[in-house]
């Protein structure tokens, strides 16, 4: 609680930070090189199961570097869900692509079967090419989200993007903690980025990380995030880009990692705990979850038979100094990505105004998540 109010999700930071920092500070080391940028990364290979990561400034830096990394180029279409966080879709557009943006499944991530019959029945080989046969465009990747630390099956993922010879960056931003039916979070494609903004399951403050198993393509990565340079004598041997980490950065994600099976603890205990005190109000589903999923996010969906909009949840549970807030916009109802290809949009138009995310900080005390669901039942009609 902060002066009275229940915040919907904020970084837990204590003692472990400050040590970590007070060292940058005392070593020197606060800049883009030190002890801790490669401690981190070798904290969150191992997390994810990759054989290395790659420390970026951000998610969507890390995104942008791993898509030009795999090929994207100008003019390219990346396959994208639309029901994501913004920055999927402008790591495409960073990279000088396009998104083609598809709906969702019932687990809230791109839906693989509308993706296979647009690639079959829009698509052909030329070459050792996917081309857009009525446009002529490039498809040059595949970018899947896991969206609340959901996953597609690992399995039909994989054997859609070989189908296609399509190369797979898994935005895994939010997923950290978890794994994807079992699968560790790096096997899922060629790369995956995580991101350690704030309101991440963990955070560096700021930043992210790509991970992999393919030890050329991570090597061809850390050269592009680090300007690309072959030599101490300022010889670069492409346009690369300065999206590197800092110690400072790294010092509090240290910390965070050694407590990042707490983090996860805490998640899944926290959507049980709503999934349970709130399954019997008409109207109301909860999150949907996959095997494997972190629960980075709890909350509730509003179906038609709710008494209430979800906007009006949400504004009946802030007044009552509990914060709660509506989730993504789809990226096609973006004025940016508004003449974004796509392909039909029911599910996610149906379903994003009718969510509304609830307090699930790592560190909310069980007195105060029942004051958040007291809260719920009483708005809803049912205390
Ligand atoms: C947070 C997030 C990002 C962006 O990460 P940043 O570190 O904020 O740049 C990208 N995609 C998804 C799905 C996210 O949740």
């Amino acid at each position: 609680m902060i002066n009275g109010r229940i915040p919907l999700a904020v970084p837990v930071v204590g003692a472990a930070e400050a040590a970590n920092l007070q060292a940058c500070i005392d070593t020197t080391f606060v800049s883009s090189v030190g002890p801790f940028v490669t401690e981190f990364e070798r904290k969150v290979a191992e997390a994810t199961g990759g054989i290395e990561a790659v420390a970026t400034s951000a998610g969507t830096t890390g995104l942008h570097a791993a898509l030009v990394a795999l090929g994207v180029e100008r003019d390219d279409l990346v396959i994208c869900p639309s029901f994501t966080f913004i920055a999927s879709a402008n790591a495409i557009s960073h990279a000088g692509a396009t998104p083609w943006l598809f709906d969702i499944d019932e687990s809230w991530v791109i839906d693989l079967d509308q993706v296979e019959a647009a690639l079959d029945r829009e698509t052909e080989r030329r070459g050792g090419d996917r081309i857009h046969t009525a446009t002529g465009r490039r498809v040059a990747a595949m970018l899947p989200v896991l969206t609340l630390g959901n996953a597609s099956r690992p399995e039909r993922l994989r054997a859609l993007a070989e189908r296609f010879g399509l190369p797979v960056l898994v935005d895994a931003a939010a997923a950290l903690g978890g794994d994807a039916w079992g699968e560790p979070i790096a096997a899922l494609g060629e790369l995956a980025v995580i991101s350690f903004n704030g309101n991440k399951i963990a955070t560096a403050g700021g930043g992210g990380a790509v991970v992999g198993r393919d030890g050329d393509l991570l090597r061809e990565l850390r050269h592009l995030t680090t300007t690309a340079r072959v030599s101490a004598d300022y010889s670069h041997d492409r346009v690369g880009f300065n999206y590197r980490m800092t110690n400072l950065q790294a010092a509090v994600g240290c910390a965070q990692m050694d407590r990042l099976p707490d983090f996860v603890a805490a998640k899944r205990r926290i959507a049980a705990r709503y999934a349970e005190a709130l399954a019997d109000l008409p109207g109301i589903r909860g999150f949907p979850q996959t095997p494997g999923s972190n629960c980075w996010f709890s909350g509730v969906v509003l179906d038609a038979g709710a008494p209430m909009a979800a906007a009006e949840l949400a504004a009946r549970l802030n007044g009552d100094g509990i914060e709660a807030r509506t989730f993504w916009k789809p990226v096609h109802l973006q004025a940016p990505y508004a003449d974004a290809p796509r392909v039909t949009m029911d599910r996610c138009e149906d379903l994003w105004s009718r969510i509304v995310t609830l307090p699930c900080s790592t560190n909310l005390s069980d007195s105060d998540q029942g004051r958040v669901i007291a809260a719920t039942r009483s708005a809803l009609g049912s205390a």
